[in-house]
């Protein structure tokens, strides 16, 4: 007799988006993101942080204060970073993102050619940014997905010696 009570594919690719978030290193908001291909192969990950060589312990994670003091100017968002970490060609690829894509975003998936977005969170909806996410998605035919918060994944990290 197989297994039946499985995951689908979706709260799979999911469940990759929110280990991926597990890497953050931002006190307040880890979003993770997972680009997967038509063959249903992972293509990319990624999650919000600093660029490369910009020092995590350098860096401020303030989300108020002086503009240059604060995250702002320079955090990668988890969507832009997976794109930016792709191994292939992303059209017609789908895109899993716990949090909905911010407008910078929005612009970077459209560009690159994903065709779906899945997400769970959308705790913006209605601010500008959102609506304007949510506008240039739908001219740009990008299909969206909300994904209800169906899984009981819970990953801790441990600490070693
Ligand atoms: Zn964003």
């Amino acid at each position: 007799m197989k297994r039946d009570h499985v995951l689908t594919w979706d709260q799979y690719f999911m469940a990759v988006a929110h280990l991926s978030a597990m890497r953050s290193k931002d006190p307040n908001t880890q979003v993770g993101a997972c680009i997967v291909n038509a063959q249903k192969r992972i293509v990319g990950l990624g999650y919000n942080g600093f660029p490369m060589g910009c020092d995590d312990d350098v860096y401020s994670w303030e989300r108020d204060g002086d503009y240059l003091e604060t995250k702002y100017p320079y955090v990668v968002h988890a969507e832009l970073n997976a794109i930016l970490n792709s191994i292939q060609n992303l059209a017609g690829c789908t895109l899993y993102v716990s949090l909905f894509p911010c407008n910078e975003c929005a612009k970077a998936i459209i560009q690159s050619g994903i065709a779906r977005v899945v997400y769970e969170d959308d705790k913006y909806d209605g601010t500008p940014n959102n609506v304007a996410s949510k506008k240039m998605f739908h001219d740009a035919h990008v299909e969206l997905v909300r994904l209800p918060y169906s899984l009981k994944v819970r990953v801790e990290p441990i600490d070693h010696e």
